[in-house]
């Protein structure tokens, strides 16, 4: 109890905790102030890439952390410039900015996109960024002007201005906000997270690359979330035939640590120049190893694996009473449910299942290497309360 009343003391009253305070882990197992043991389908909002305290991960991190734990960017450390190579061998894009946060990578590519345009046709010709409604592309106040949902346009406003949005699916508004080549770039997900799980069609996204090229506009994917194995493959723009000129991620790339990264194709790789940016604890050397480790191991075996994983949650919840559809891709999933999803999120946690919501929907987004028998046993807990 003591924690609670701290942090209802001291603490800014910015989230809607649930009444669970959580102390140790062990993979897909977290255990609570009480010892009770909750099987984790949430992952820390896919941060927690191979789950709670992974050896391998943790040796990562406490090996580095007793080497060196942080120098300032005006110096070379090796897991930085591994962790970069690593990403570029693996991607195809050309260079890499580490930086903290998802919000952070999205400025990071907001930059990118406005000095692309900047440098090659003057400054402020083509200021503007198109995004799409119903993003989300996280909280600072330029990044909340890019999220494309009007409940977050309120009472920190001036907002950052030059930002469009245009519905998900829609080419034809694509195609007329792109229209007075003012545009610089095209920021989206490609399973819009925290919007409810929602899936973009590829035709639909092959259609605004296509788009993108024609206008020199940058095709700017936020993998802040699907990003690191999540989707089933290391990137989910891999799934799309695309060829995205700036790629952000963030959320699971440390393994639970933060580290957040922009990833720039051949087009704008010369695009930041010394003095551009910055960020004093981005690619901090504890951080990147940590993501080496992780990054390693996302090898086809074990997305074949969050694939694998992907099949049996879609069967297991086939037919079942209370489940109206099933959202997503890989481990990234939105379950549209009869009954309230936060009523189905607190009864699981009752019966030590922890699941997320998204908007109206339950939302899974269990740890990529979960053994296959917990994720039964929780998926079993959560098909009994979808029913009810
Ligand atoms: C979580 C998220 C962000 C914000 O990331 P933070 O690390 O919380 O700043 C941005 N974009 C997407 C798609 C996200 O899911």
């Amino acid at each position: 109890m003591q924690v609670r009343e701290t942090d209802a003391r001291y603490l800014c009253q910015t989230y809607a905790r649930q009444p669970l305070t959580l102390v140790s882990g062990s993979g897909a197992l977290l255990v609570d102030d009480a010892g009770k043991a909750y099987i984790d389908l949430g992952s820390g909002i896919a941060v927690n890439t191979f789950g709670a305290c992974d050896n391998a991960w943790a040796d990562a991190v406490c090996t580095q952390a007793r080497l060196l734990q942080h120098t300032s960017n005006y110096y070379y450390t090796a897991p930085m410039a591994q962790l970069a190579r690593m990403l570029c061998e693996k991607t195809g894009l050309a260079r890499v900015f580490f930086c903290n946060s998802g919000a952070e990578a999205n400025e990071g590519a907001i930059k990118v996109a406005r000095k692309y345009a900047s440098d090659k046709y003057g400054e402020r010709a083509r200021p503007i960024i198109i995004t799409l409604e119903n993003s989300f592309h996280g909280r600072t106040v330029t990044t909340l002007s890019a999220t494309g949902q009007d409940a977050f346009h309120h009472q920190f406003g001036p907002f950052t201005p030059g930002f469009a949005h245009v519905p998900a699916g829609d080419i034809g508004a694509m195609e007329a906000a792109l229209q007075n080549d003012d545009v610089c770039g095209v920021l989206l997900e490609l399973v819009q997270g925290e919007g409810g799980v929602v899936t973009l069609e590829k035709d639909y996204v092959r259609a605004v690359a296509d788009l993108c090229a024609r206008h020199d506009a940058l095709l700017m994917i936020d993998e802040v979330q699907t990003g690191n194995g999540r989707t089933g493959t290391l990137y989910a723009y891999m799934q799309y035939g695309i060829h995205p000129d700036v790629v952000t991620t963030a959320k699971g790339l440390a393994g639970g640590l933060p580290l957040g990264a922009v990833m720039l194709g051949q087009r704008c790789e010369g695009t930041l120049t010394p003095g551009s940016h910055g960020s004093t604890f981005g690619g901090n050397p504890v951080c990147c190893a940590a993501a080496l480790s992780v990054l390693s191991r996302l090898d086809e075996t074990l997305l074949a694996g969050v694939r694998a994983r992907r099949a049996l949650i879609e069967q297991a919840l086939q037919g079942v009473k209370g489940v109206q559809d099933v959202s997503g891709l890989g481990l990234m999933v939105g379950i549209r449910t009869c009954r309230d999803a936060h009523d189905v999120m607190n009864a699981c946690r009752a019966r030590g299942v922890l699941v997320l919501t998204a908007k109206d929907k339950v939302r899974l987004l269990p740890p990529l290497n979960i053994p296959m028998d917990v994720l039964n046993q929780g998926l079993t807990i959560l098909k009994e309360e979808l029913a009810k």
